[in-house]
């Protein structure tokens, strides 16, 4: 397939959507670093009981998700004529609208427009698509420097570090850590600082005030494009966005394809939605809307970047698509216990956890992100709490099987794993067989086992092993068991409803 509702199909995404090892191993090691576990518990299980009080007070909340669902999906089937509707509002209000396959188009189309301005530094909102792209590295190499403003993200930038969370990028960091960035970082802080976070504070903002007030170019996300007027909305928390975004004489917006709603109307579900499931707030502070340009009125000069980068990829599965109705909230990770434990960093993409698992390897394509819908238990709670009701556990299992399937394909000899699989079918498919295969089981079980449990198993089952141990197999088997109590062996019942002897 080439095209998919008549937009042509972008190559797989790139930019920061993998790691540069599989999941499983930079978890291991994220495991081991127990000050990155207590900042995550700490953080992970104040946001979520916030959160869990913020829904609360919502008698509709239910419908509002139903709603939320509703509006994603239809947007999704005809996405296409909202983008077009979009761009037409935008340009008719003195916005310049840009399109770009992948990260490389866009980071040069931002590259270009700042570059136009003579301009050698941009303020950035806080924005989870720019991460993506790698726009800030992108901008360095062609002697740009964006200075994010956001307080997570500006401890991020001065500690040479990586977001691992999508709203609180620098949750593995405690306020020590903090300290000592910016004591390091800022220059002229006051050596006095202390960790007292009013004093972290304060000196975030003073650093950042003379950036805003000496910034020509702004550069944004979206969180939301609504196709009807062509207006774009970005909700924070902390003003600096309404700084960006007023300020500069330019701002550059850079949006997600998926990002959009098709009215003015629906924006009511989802700003309702969103701050209850991300920071457990009833609204946000600052919701900043901008449509075109106001003469006069902030920025004289506005350009909106539509990002691919994969999307219209996602777009064509009819499963995988409805990760793109996310709206980021976090939620999700926030109850995950894989991340939890092992942190954003191990999942190598800036969207970690459960909408990272099911989102990454979309805009990459399976086989190039194929740990990531494995690193998870399935255990439902992201579903649960997810405003837009993503299955997410239903997208895993899709994925992994299409994972299954390409390698299948690619594969000319059958795969351990499937030859172990097709031994079992086998022995299962008759009860004689299932039965040996029991004895054998706990005879070994027997020999292999200590105190219960198997801690080594020889290949292929080592690979069950190597992580986890197994308990050993009983010594009578239920049907033996059956047989001693009751003299008979057990029945089950066909669907015809006839008991029929197993
Ligand atoms: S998948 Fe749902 S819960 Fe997770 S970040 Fe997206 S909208 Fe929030």
């Amino acid at each position: 397939m080439t095209t998919f509702l008549g937009m042509p199909l972008a190559p797989p995404g790139v930019g920061h959507l993998r790691g540069t090892e599989p999941f499983p191993v930079a978890a291991r090691r994220a495991l081991g670093d127990s000050q990155l576990r207590r900042n995550l518990r700490k953080a992970t299980t104040t946001i979520r009981a916030k959160r869990a009080a913020a829904v609360g007070e919502l008698p509709d909340w239910e419908r509002l998700r139903d709603a939320a669902q509703a509006i994603k999906a239809e947007t999704m089937a005809h996405l296409d004529s909202y983008l077009e509707q979009l761009e037409a509002r935008v340009t008719e209000r003195g916005g310049v609208v840009h399109w770009a396959r992948d990260a490389a188009e866009a980071n040069r189309i931002v590259a270009g427009l700042v570059q136009a301005t003579g301009s050698t530094e941009v303020v950035k909102v806080k924005s989870m698509v720019t991460d993506e792209i790698g726009l800030n590295d992108a901008l360095a190499a062609d002697g740009i420097t964006a200075y994010e403003t956001d307080l997570a993200e500006l401890i991020i930038q001065l500690g040479e570090d990586r977001p691992s969370h999508i709203l609180v990028p620098a949750i593995h960091r405690n306020r020590a850590e903090i300290r000592e960035i910016f004591l390091r970082e800022m220059g002229d802080v006051d050596p006095a600082l202390t960790d007292d976070p009013p004093a972290l504070a304060e000196a975030a903002r003073l650093y950042l005030r003379r950036k805003f007030l000496a910034a020509r170019v702004g550069v944004s996300g979206a969180n939301f494009g609504i196709a009807q007027t062509g207006t774009l909305c970005v909700v924070e928390s902390e003003g600096n966005g309404r700084m960006c975004l007023t300020l500069p004489e330019t701002l550059i917006t850079v949006m997600g394809i998926e990002k959009l709603l098709p009215s003015w109307n629906d924006l009511e579900v989802f700003l309702q939605l969103l701050p209850r499931s991300s920071t457990g707030e009833r609204m946000n502070p600052y919701t900043s809307m901008w449509t075109g340009v106001t003469p006069g009125d902030g920025p004289q000069q506005f350009h909106l970047l539509l990002l691919d980068n994969g999307r219209t990829a996602a777009l064509a599965d009819q499963v995988g698509r409805a990760a793109l109705h996310c709206i980021r909230c976090s939620a999700c990770l926030n109850v995950c216990p894989v991340y939890e434990r092992a942190g954003g960093h191990a999942y190598g993409s800036v969207y970690p956890g459960p909408i990272g698992a099911v989102l990454s390897p979309q805009l990459t394509g399976v086989q190039d992100n194929a740990t990531l819908p494995y690193a998870s238990s399935l255990c439902g709670a992201c579903y649960d709490v997810c405003p837009v009701k993503i299955d997410t556990p239903s997208i895993l299992v899709h994925l992994r099987a299409r994972h299954v399937e390409e390698e299948r394909q690619q594969r000319r000899l059958p795969s351990g794993e499937a030859i172990t699989m097709a031994a079992a079918s086998w022995v299962m498919a008759d009860s004689r067989r299932w039965q040996a295969a029991q004895r054998a089981a706990s005879q070994a079980g027997r020999v292999l086992g200590r105190g219960g449990r198997i801690r080594r198993l020889p290949p292929p089952l080592s690979a069950w092993t190597a992580a986890r141990d197994a308990p050993v197999p009983a010594p009578v088997t239920f049907r033996q068991w059956w047989h001693q109590e009751h003299g008979d062996q057990p029945r089950h019942r066909n669907q015809a409803g006839r008991g029929d002897q197993a």
